[in-house]
């Protein structure tokens, strides 16, 4: 068994992904499930389906890595180049593969369809190569191992690559190689930007070991803090990240709504549900997102009573009791309408919390007073009402998304305190 790092490439073939047609999910989750296994990911590359590209591409990732992982152009079509290149780029031939026919025709025989030509033509591969079977799909993989370096092929389809991965390409990695045990733990802040954040955590961040890697990953109105350590024994890392994560308590438990796999509508979700409390949703510029985001929590019935998406002045006024005077005067984006709102969907569905939204979420409809980008929030509960004003971006899903995400931490704050 193969001891130290374990360092992988990755090369995705395939010209739709240069062409921005297809994103390129293959090489994130092969990353992100390499990772927490302790492979090493050192080198990540696209080329299109054309021979001389993949030759290329293939020699940079064996000249970056032990283990090379390839997905795409291992169909019966033209364009499916990746097995003639392998057979090139190692000098063999390609020849019919018996274990692979024998796999594909046990394939067949359970959806009892009959072979064609073209099927068997797919499992004739590069001499050197030993098939992997593919319980999802036609297209064979391959796992060629060449001058100590271990070089595997997979379909381009997300879904047969990640069977053949989980069913035999990390099994037999695993086997071959030593690997470190690495712990992950994501510390998730909201309400607070990432350079404030910094500056507020760095005495504590100056007296982190070195041995726990610190990652920052921001994305619309959170932070979420990564610690990362590698070793041997798994409890002793957890236990180690674990406490420098109460050392960071006193600079940054104010924005930590949760950690891991915790997201801001579950945490507040149990708040409401611990509370005994209901809530409901006064949407304009969010269009019913905000929602969306606090029904795809299930259970969310057992607090969540409905939304008023509350786009028109009128709307606002018929159905959320918005007084048209305050309209008139402030305008649907300001603090007095999105109070009454916020108010008056509590008031509509008979709920103790409410939430509103109402912003110029762009590209258009901006002014010099409230150019686009201008959105206000609130939160009522009780007879307590907290409005905010966000100057956000030019781009509109992307401010539907960050004023969802900020209600949420307004009303997060609110019940946790
Ligand atoms: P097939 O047997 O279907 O031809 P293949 O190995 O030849 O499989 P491709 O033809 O390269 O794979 O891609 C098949 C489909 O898989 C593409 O249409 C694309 O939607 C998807 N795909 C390919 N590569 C990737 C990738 N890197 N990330 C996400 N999806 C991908």
């Amino acid at each position: 068994m193969k001891e130290g790092p374990v360092s992988v490439a990755i090369l995705t073939i395939g010209d739709e992904i240069l062409y921005g047609q297809t994103l390129d999910t293959n090489s994130q989750w092969l990353s992100a499930e390499l990772d927490t296994y302790g492979f090493s990911v050192v080198h990540r590359a696209t080329v299109g389906d054309n021979e001389p590209d993949i030759l290329q591409g293939l020699a940079d990732a064996a000249a970056r890595a032990g283990i090379i992982l390839i997905t795409g152009g291992l169909g019966p079509t033209a364009d499916d180049l990746t097995k003639p290149c392998l057979a090139n780029y190692f000098k063999v031939p390609l020849k019919a593969n018996p274990a692979a026919l024998e796999d594909l025709k046990a394939l067949f025989r359970q959806i009892n369809r009959e072979l064609t030509e073209t099927n068997i033509a797919q499992t004739n591969l590069p001499a050197n190569a030993e098939p992997i079977p593919n319980k999802l799909g036609t297209a064979p993989g391959m796992w060629i191992a060449d001058q100590g370096k271990i070089y595997v092929s997979m379909p381009g389809v997300p879904h047969e690559m990640k069977g053949m991965m989980t069913g035999y390409v990390i099994p037999r990695l695993q086997e071959e190689f030593h690997l470190p045990v690495v712990v992950h733990r994501v510390v998730k802040t909201i309400g607070i930007g990432e350079s404030w954040l910094a500056e507020k955590i760095a005495p504590w961040e100056q007296k982190l070991p070195q041995n726990i890697g610190l990652a920052y990953l921001p994305s619309m109105g959170q932070v979420k803090l990564r610690l990362t350590m590698m070793g041997k024994d798994r409890q002793q890392l957890a236990k180690a990240i674990n406490e420098q994560i109460t050392a960071l308590q006193p600079y940054a438990g104010k924005y930590i709504y949760g950690y891991d796999d915790d997201e801001i509508e579950q945490v507040v979700g149990r708040l409401l549900r611990q509370q005994n409390r209901t809530l409901g949703t006064a949407e304009s510029c969010t269009g019913g997102y905000l929602a969306h985001l606090i029904t795809s929590v299930a259970g969310s019935s057992d607090y969540f009573k409905g939304s008023i998406i509350a786009y028109a002045n009128e709307v606002k006024e018929k159905q959320l009791g918005v007084n048209p005077a305050t309209l008139a005067a402030h305008g649907a984006v300001s603090e007095a309408t999105i109070k009454e709102m916020a108010v008056g969907v509590c008031r509509a569905l008979g709920t103790d919390a409410g939430l509103a939204t109402s912003g110029i979420a762009g590209p258009g409809g901006g002014t010099t007073e409230k150019p686009v980008g201008t959105i206000w929030i609130a939160v009522a509960l009780g007879d307590q009402v907290k409005a905010k004003q966000l100057n956000l971006f030019k781009d509109r899903l992307l401010n539907i998304k960050t004023t969802a995400m900020a209600t949420l931490a307004m009303l997060w704050r609110i019940l946790a305190e």
